[in-house]
């Protein structure tokens, strides 16, 4: 008997035939057409562009108004300021005239024309920076906190080493050159010569001899592969979401002992598809610092050799660690590591950090973490970030470190420059992190509509009106200072992160949002699907038992995320069940402005109506 072997996901053709992720961009870029092909659209993700198109401007029967959604690879957040300036510049020459820092530290701009393209990526790399591998099958922008103390010296280190990981991870093809910058190679900086020796050290197995990529292969991974490098207590880059977290362990002088490292986490999943999920990452052990590229390396190529390729809804690193167990994985690690994975290290409980605000950062000099709605560096009426910050930037010449939550934070600050920097922000409408509710600072949201093709709903658009809603609900419910991490996303890939909220909607239809409930303030725990289908209007009826009983039988400063998980969600829906009514056993006959009068009392309690009733019944008749 003879079996067929199963049929790779189309991708993988695609990804075969490209050269090394040459072709058919090359070909395509010279031909006068909006569009890439399809083919083109895949290999375009690698180069860190997605090509997508305006949903709110479709007309039937028309072509689509396409355009390209570009991304930067900023390994850290790191964006120097003669980047910066030129990335606010072609958000206005070529883009929509707002620049979007994402939950991976990057900076995306959005409709840029298939025309203008090459001018772009260009006119990126020629200022000291890449969009290369932003998206698309292999090692995405790798995240490390924020934050430029410069008297903890594990800072600055979890940054380098973010760093020598995102070099060691780069595809080696020459095609992004040859595409964009026609054969020059220009670098921001040298790799360091370990990153070099580490990349071609073959070890068991773990390189793929003689390939124009030693790592990846012609094949690269068989999906999206994310990683973050972090210290120990700190969780701004939210680790347990990662497929990779290393998490760097420093002696007393400040040298980098080696990493904790975690594996399997991810967000992404398919309404409806019980086989996809969310999921947290697992510990898997220690290595000395010293191992800690040959061990990322094992882990790629275990990922490489044994993920998925033909379900690419099965291909994320944390399937494979599902279905084997972490147990067989590390094992496999090992095999290709060569040694011993050491158990992991005890170190500090994680916070969830952001940075916000202006801080000291260690050298006399300081930081600004601005708080952006959504990451959306716009110029309205009444608020004018893109224009306060190229005036900042280009005037102090201030590099800038892009955080997890969509945040941006400026550095190297003068003290004697904070009053004018200020006076620039009030000028332009931004406000200090003080006056912002902190709902809104501790919120994320995706673009969603009208630019993502995969959206159902509304998120980016949707958020600030929703959080205002939930803010209101708060006072009225006499809980006026309390604040929990909300985050939304226009579908169930997941890429603000609502799984890890404490109070998540995902999107799942017109207006509608699944809600996951039971998120930790640290992000360290998983949330729980608490309603499939939560309409917009709903939102308040919903939440208001579910923050009254809250109110009443949170233990100490409990957050409404632990308390949810606390509880459980059998006890969430009975609170549920309270304030929808549960069936009165009797009617009453009440005129028309009594019920009113009634009905506004008992929200502004936030009871249900039938238990206002028993209640100012059974006094009335003591
Ligand atoms: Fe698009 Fe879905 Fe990602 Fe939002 S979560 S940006 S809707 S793919």
């Amino acid at each position: 008997m003879t079996t067929t072997a199963p049929k790779l996901a189309k991708v993988e053709g695609i990804k075969d035939r490209s050269q090394h992720l040459l072709e058919p961009i090359f070909s395509e870029l010279k031909l006068d057409t909006n569009h890439f092909s399809e083919d083109g659209v895949q290999i375009l993700k690698f180069h860190g562009s997605y090509q997508q198109d305006n949903r709110d401007e479709r007309v039937k029967g028309q072509e689509k108004p396409y355009s390209m959604m570009l991304r930067l690879r900023s390994p850290g957040g790191y964006i120097p300021p003669q980047l910066y300036l030129a990335l606010d510049n072609l958000a206005d020459q070529y883009g929509n005239g707002t620049l979007r820092a994402t939950t991976r530290q990057a900076f995306q701009l959005h409709g840029v024309l298939k025309k203008n393209l090459k001018t772009v990526i260009g006119t990126i790399i020629r200022h000291m920076g890449s969009t290369l591998g932003a998206c698309g099958d292999l090692n995405r922008n790798i995240m490390a906190p924020p934050v430029p103390y410069r008297n903890r010296p594990e800072y600055d280190l979890a940054r380098q080493y973010a760093n020598n990981v995102a070099d060691l991870l780069t595809p080696q093809t020459g095609a992004y050159y040859e595409i964009w910058t026609d054969g020059e190679k220009i670098v921001s900086a040298e790799e360091a010569p370990e990153v070099k020796a580490a990349r071609q050290r073959n070890l068991h197995g773990t390189n793929i001899e003689g390939n124009v990529e030693p790592i990846y292969g012609d094949h690269y991974m068989p999906r999206k592969f994310k990683m973050a490098v972090t210290v120990p207590g700190d969780n701004s880059v939210d680790l347990f979401t990662q497929d990779v977290g290393l998490v760097l362990i420093t002696d007393a002088k400040g040298k980098a002992k080696g990493f904790n490292v975690y594996a399997g986490g991810g967000m992404g999943r398919t309404h409806n598809k019980g086989e996809t999920f969310a999921r947290v990452a697992d510990p898997i052990g220690y290595v000395d610092a010293a191992d800690v590229y040959d061990l990322v390396k094992a882990i790629v190529a275990v990922q490489r050799d044994y993920g998925d390729r033909v379900n690419r809804r099965h291909a994320r690193m944390k399937y494979l660690i599902h279905d084997w167990g972490v147990a067989k994985f590390t094992a496999e690690v090992e095999q290709y590591f060569g040694k011993a994975i050491k158990p992991l290290k005890k170190v500090a409980a994680f916070e969830y950090r952001d940075y916000l605000g202006w801080q000291e950062q260690g050298d006399g000099q300081w930081f600004l973490g601005l708080s952006v709605q959504n990451g959306r560096v716009k110029d309205v009426p009444g608020y004018q970030l893109k224009a306060a910050l190229k005036e900042i930037v280009s005037t102090y010449q201030l590099p800038i470190l892009l955080t997890g939550n969509q945040d941006i934070i400026l550095y190297d600050i003068a003290a004697g420059d904070r009053a004018a920097i200020d006076a620039i922000l009030t000028r332009a409408g931004v406000k200090p992190i003080e006056a912002i509710d902190p709902l809104a600072r501790y919120s994320i949201a995706c673009p969603a509509l009208p630019t993502c093709g995969l959206a159902v709903t509304e998120s980016e658009r949707a958020i600030p009106g929703i959080l205002e809603r939930i803010r209101a609900l708060l006072t009225e419910l006499e809980l006026p200072d309390e604040h929990f991490v909300v985050r939304m996303t226009g579908c169930p890939n997941g890429c603000a992160r609502p799984y890890m909220a404490e109070v998540g909607f995902v999107g799942q239809g017109p207006n509608a949002y699944q809600l996951w409930l039971g998120g930790s303030p640290n992000q360290t725990r998983l949330a729980q699907p608490y309603l499939d289908k939560l309409a917009d209007e709903q939102i308040e009826a919903t939440l208001r038992p579910l923050l009254v009983g809250f109110k009443a039988q949170r233990k100490g400063s409990e957050s409404f995320g632990d308390f949810c998980d606390r509880v459980g969600f059998e006890k969430l829906r009975k609170l549920q069940a309270g304030e929808s009514g549960d069936k009165p056993r009797y009617r009453v006959g009440l005129r028309e402005d009594i019920h009113s009068r009634l009905k506004a009392e008992a929200e502004k309690r936030g009871v249900s109506l039938t238990d206002l009733a028993t209640e100012a019944i059974a006094a009335y008749l003591k």
